[in-house]
């Protein structure tokens, strides 16, 4: 790469506050990376509230021909069904084959990441409804498919070599669903046994936990976790959840990943009981950077980005509201900028 091309799309509420904040922690970093370049591009509520389209032609055209990475701060969603309005983000997803939701969660005693299957499971949207018998009837169509269950299952064996213990831990309900969740669990198994992969994995240890115990487990003894490889809906719910382990959501960043297109994106919403008042917690979406630039290739500067954060947090002397402080964003982000 000769450049590295990032859209910025801040989109709705405290997205405007701290994806700048993301930025300036790239733009610290630039030395050691190929020649940045930003795109200012537009999604989300206001956006559509402005223009009748939440996601614009323009934006997926300047991330698809123009991008090889960006940062998305978060949306609004309006509270009831609006026509025409559908979340830019699922949109993005799909467009760009976004298939992979890569959460870490890190705490005193927890270090694990989170890879959530992004395109299939129940979210395939299928449902009807017919009145029978005895009344109304709903149904919903679940898919899983090799295909997908492979990809995630070689994004998980991925991140677990470049982790200290080298664990995956698949998450399913095959003794009950046995032939969508078996066929998940059995596909990632067998992701180190694919042509190709000669023995790539040969140091990773693979582990199951059936999903109700497996929850049960993140609450009780998150420490067993390195990387947890789930279908959608199982990992909707277990990355919420291990973000309850941090503390605050202003802490948790995340990426969507493809294989030629990463987008970073703190795991927390527009926030709009804070919006505009310059006390956002830039670090979730400063985390998000970090994570888009390791899941590029970029490793020194993202551990530079990262140990910045991670000092400030345990120093514990400058912290937005929501950790217990006083301070302001821009308090925050000048603390990590003097660190990286
Ligand atoms: P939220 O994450 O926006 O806020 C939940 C609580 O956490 C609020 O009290 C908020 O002030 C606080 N908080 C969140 N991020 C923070 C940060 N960086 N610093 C300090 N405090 C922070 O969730 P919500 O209130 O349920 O939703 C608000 C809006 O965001 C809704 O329209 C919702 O649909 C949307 N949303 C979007 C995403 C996304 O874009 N991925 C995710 C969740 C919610
Ligand atoms: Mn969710």
């Amino acid at each position: 790469r000769s450049s590295l091309r990032v859209g910025l799309i801040p989109a709705d509420g405290i997205g405007k506050e701290v994806i700048p904040a993301a930025k300036q922690a790239l733009e610290a970093v630039s030395a050691d990376l190929p020649k940045l370049e930003f795109y200012d591009l537009i999604a989300g509520w206001e956006c559509f509230t402005r223009t009748g389209v939440a996601l614009p032609e323009e934006t997926i055209e300047t991330l698809k021909d123009g991008c090889d990475a960006a940062l998305f701060g978060a949306v609004s969603s309006p509270s009831r069904k609006v026509v025409g309005y559908s979340s830019p983000i699922v949109q993005m997803r799909k467009q760009l084959d976004l298939y992979a939701n890569i959460r870490p969660v890190r705490a005193s005693n927890v270090d694990m990441i989170v890879v959530r299957e992004n395109t299939e499971c129940l979210y395939i949207k299928q449902e009807t409804l017919v009145v029978g018998e005895h009344g109304k009837e709903a149904r919903a169509t679940r898919l899983i498919t090799e295909h997908a269950s492979r990809r995630i299952g070689q994004m998980a064996f991925e991140l677990a070599l470049s982790r200290p213990r080298k664990q995956v831990t698949i998450i399913h309900k095959s003794n009950v669903l046995s032939v969508t969740d078996g066929l998940f669990r059995e596909t990632v198994r067998g992701v180190p046994k694919l042509a190709g992969v000669n023995g790539r994995y040969d140091g990773v240890t693979i582990a199951e936990q059936i999903v109700d115990s497996a929850v049960y487990r993140l609450f009780r003894e998150p420490e067993i976790y390195d990387v947890m490889v789930a279908p959608n809906l199982y990992g909707d719910i277990i990355s919420d959840a291990a973000a309850a382990l941090v503390g605050s959501l202003g802490l948790v960043p995340s990426v969507n990943a493809g294989d030629s297109f990463v987008m970073g994106e703190p795991v927390h919403g527009s926030a709009p009981d804070i919006e505009g008042k310059g006390i956002a917690n830039p670090l979730a979406s400063i985390r998000s950077a970090a994570l888009m630039l390791r899941h590029l290739g970029y490793a020194g500067p993202a551990d530079r980005i990262d140990n910045a954060v991670d000092a400030v947090v345990r120093e514990g002397q400058v912290m937005t509201p929501d950790l217990g402080g006083k301070n302001s964003t821009n308090d925050v982000v000048a603390e990590v900028l003097k660190r990286v």
